[in-house]
């Protein structure tokens, strides 16, 4: 049945994020399994234990709307989590994985801000303030996940996965090759810079 009031659209959206939602549940532990980092791997932990959290919220929103929360599945979710499983099956573990797999989560990451900032923005214009601050949380989790990614691939995995691929190709870098070790040292700052 399609959404012909704002509010039935609301409720329609909220189906697909609760479907996102519990498809993340089930992918988050297998990206921190396969993270090289151990930040990385901590961060994706603790978004996973986020993500329940948000799980719970959104049932709690289905309750006060009297709606199920069931009946839709959200099949961008399903693509971008297979995109992952891509990097995760074709790549060994290494910096250069994390660096894919922080690509992929932030995918995700924008996604759901892009959601969610939909549905609270939906619930304002109904006048639904509980929603909207339930919303609102979760909303804000989101953007500070995407940007400790941002800040992990900047200070660490961008850096490893760039030297790794110097070790990898040794002196193959042409005019570069007389510089000798501080190459690497002039790279890092430059990627630290960014
Ligand atoms: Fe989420
Ligand atoms: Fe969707
Ligand atoms: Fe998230």
């Amino acid at each position: 049945m399609p959404a012909e009031t704002l509010q039935e659209l609301l409720v329609e959206e909220l189906k697909d994020l609760y479907s996102a939602e519990n498809q993340l549940v089930k992918a988050l532990p297998k990206m921190a399994k396969a993270a090289a980092a151990p930040e990385l791997r901590e961060a994706f932990e603790n978004h996973l234990e986020e993500t329940k959290g948000q799980v719970d919220r959104l049932e709690q929103i289905f309750n006060d709307l009297d709606a199920s929360p069931k009946g839709k599945k959200c099949v961008a979710m399903e693509g971008l989590i297979e995109e992952g499983k891509e990097i995760i099956s074709e790549h060994d573990q290494s910096s250069v994985r994390d660096a894919a797999l922080i690509c992929a989560a932030q995918k995700v990451e924008h996604y759901e801000i892009a959601a969610y900032g939909c549905v609270r923005t939906f619930a304002q214009l109904l006048g639904m303030d509980d929603v909207v601050e339930l919303l609102q949380e979760t909303l804000d989790e989101e953007g500070n996940t995407d940007k400790k990614l941002t800040e992990l691939a900047e200070s660490i995995i961008n850096v490893e996965a760039e030297n790794e691929g110097e070790e990898d190709e040794g002196e193959n870098d042409g005019e570069e090759e007389k510089s000798g070790p501080s190459n690497g040292m002039t790279k890092k700052k430059a990627m630290a810079r960014r």
